[in-house]
């Protein structure tokens, strides 16, 4: 990706909120309501508040055109979209035709550029970004935030919190800018990066429930079985009670070496296996044992205050406030409990998702709550329930309208290389059912009215099968 270039437009975004600061204005943000939207969030308040500026943050689910209105309907001079917008830019030129607007996002974009000077759109996927491995949402924010002024490299670790929680490292490393981002948190010593595990649980988990629960790659014969798993580290010498974290280098290694022997006897493909060990980002500035110290844990942290509507609650926790902490806690343990039963309904239901040609698309009703679609949708590929070259899509009941479903499509490079491109054709088929759809290639989302679910699957295969004979691959 052209680096330069992106330190441009994030700089040009830099000077933009400067300016209105100087004037007074308070800036309105609006961030996307996950780990990666919530720490982006963050960090723009902070760097605001930094400046002597005046803030407004939103943590919300989507953008609509009904939201941009009401937006509208506020008359601030400037908006910052945060995490989103890229998806929305032709609404935001409709309604916020005399506001300053900052997109600072990495959404694959509409098109490339505003077409006003008053609207900047900061966003590196059309600068030959890979938007799901080269730079999340926070890391878009950092790069604003670093170009408002230099100390924003402090706000490096939470950056890295927002990237871990889109997956960004999912193959086992970190890629694009998010190596700058590391570089710089190394430099103030309030970040490093390790070979480990990287399985949620590493502060607050025992071994036993870190293996038990592992769905990010599954453990054959041990994820979902936790009597196995404690006879399973029992035999190979390890306390099944202790948490990774107390566990000398040495045993990490000896722990390391006894899983991946694990999975080659149990045929797990090699790249799978990659993956169980890597890149794990840990953070001095909390002790040892609190999900704050290690990146996985603390965007999990963040995802648990979001779904439950508490975002704001999550983005006070990046800012360092222990009240806030200390309520989220208890809404971790419930999400990661709804989790665990999503997989369990996945896998036992898993009969009953329609095989098209080119899609799987299950819909769960109420059994799965609405933000858990996602996760939903990448354990059926992860407990290698399908092919894994046919996307997967999990619709449930949307939890604000009875009459809509929200549907997450989630697939793997593998099925990209065919030439998917799975936010284009949510887009194009929402625009046929009424309602709003878009995302990345590999991960993308929708809602659209319940009494068409029929007809998504067959436009969604449809759009899938396009793309494929159309052979517009494309890497975002
Ligand atoms: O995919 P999404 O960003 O919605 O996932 C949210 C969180 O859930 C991530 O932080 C990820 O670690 C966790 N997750 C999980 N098991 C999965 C998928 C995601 O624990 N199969
Ligand atoms: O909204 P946003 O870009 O922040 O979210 C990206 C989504 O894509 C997350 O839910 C993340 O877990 C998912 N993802 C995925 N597989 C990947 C990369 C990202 O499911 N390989
Ligand atoms: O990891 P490994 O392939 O050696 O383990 C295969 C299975 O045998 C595991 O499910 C494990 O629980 C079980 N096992 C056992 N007692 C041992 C070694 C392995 O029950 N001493
Ligand atoms: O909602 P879900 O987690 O499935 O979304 C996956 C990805 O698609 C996220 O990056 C999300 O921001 C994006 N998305 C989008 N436009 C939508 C719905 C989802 O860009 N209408
Ligand atoms: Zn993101």
């Amino acid at each position: 990706m052209d680096k330069g270039a992106f330190l441009e437009k994030a700089r040009e975004g830099a000077e933009l909120i400067k300016m209105h600061i100087e004037l007074g204005h308070t800036i309105r943000i609006i961030s996307h309501r996950d780990a990666d939207g919530i720490t982006a969030g963050a960090i723009l308040a902070k760097a605001i508040a930094r400046e002597g500026g005046s803030f407004q943050l939103s943590i919300v689910k989507q953008l609509s055109g009904e939201l941009i209105q009401e937006l509208a309907k506020e008359k601030h001079h400037i908006y910052v979209f945060s995490d989103l917008g890229s998806g929305s830019m032709e609404l935001i030129e409709r309604y916020l035709t005399n506001a300053t607007v900052v997109v600072s996002d990495h959404h694959p974009s509409e098109k490339d550029e505003f077409s006003t000077d008053s609207h900047l759109l900061v966003n590196p996927v059309s600068l030959g970004a890979n938007s799901v491995r080269d730079l999340s949402g926070s890391g878009v924010a950092y790069f604003v935030a670093r170009e408002m002024n230099d100390k924003n490299r402090d706000l490096s670790y939470i950056a890295l919190v927002g990237s871990v929680g889109d997956m960004q490292e999912i193959d086992g490393t970190f890629h694009g800018m998010n190596l700058d981002i590391i570089e710089d948190g190394k430099k103030l010593g309030i970040l490093e990066i390790r070979k480990e595990l990287r399985l949620f649980g590493r502060e607050s988990r025992t071994l036993a429930q870190m293996l038990t629960y592992a769905t990010n790659p599954e453990i054959p014969e041990i994820t979902g079985d936790e009597r196995k798993a404690i006879e399973w580290l029992r035999a190979k010498g390890f306390d099944p009670d202790m948490k990774y974290w107390q566990l000398r280098e040495e045993e990490k290694r000896k722990l390391h070496d006894a899983l991946i022997i694990h999975m080659i006897k149990h045929d797990v493909p090699k790249e799978t296996i990659d993956r169980l060990i890597g890149d794990v980002v840990i953070s001095p500035l909390y002790p040892e044992g609190d999900p704050r110290h290690e990146a996985r844990e603390f965007a999990t942290l963040l995802n648990a205050t979001g779904r439950l509507n508490a975002g704001t609650l999550g983005a006070a926790i990046c800012l360092g406030d222990e009240e806030a902490y200390k309520r989220a806690r208890k809404m971790l343990d419930d999400y990661k409990r709804e989790q665990i039963e999503a997989r369990k309904f996945i896998i036992q239901n898993w009969n009953m998702a329609d095989e098209g040609e080119h899609a799987y698309v299950f819909y769960v009703g109420r059994n799965i709550r609405d933000t858990l679609v996602g996760i939903a949708a990448n354990i059926a590929i992860n407990a290698g329930l399908v092919d894994p070259e046919k996307p997967v899509v999990v619709l449930a009941d949307s939890d604000e309208d009875p009459n809509l479903v929200k549907g997450s499509a989630r697939t793997t490079e593998k099925a990209l290389a065919k030439g998917y491109h799975l936010g284009k054709a949510l887009k194009e088929v929402a625009e046929k059912l009424g309602g709003e759809g878009g995302g990345h290639a590999i991960a993308a989302g929708i809602r659209f009215p319940k009494s068409r679910i029929d007809e998504f699957i067959k436009y969604f295969n449809e759009a899938l099968a396009k793309q494929v004979t159309g052979g517009s691959g494309s890497g975002d």
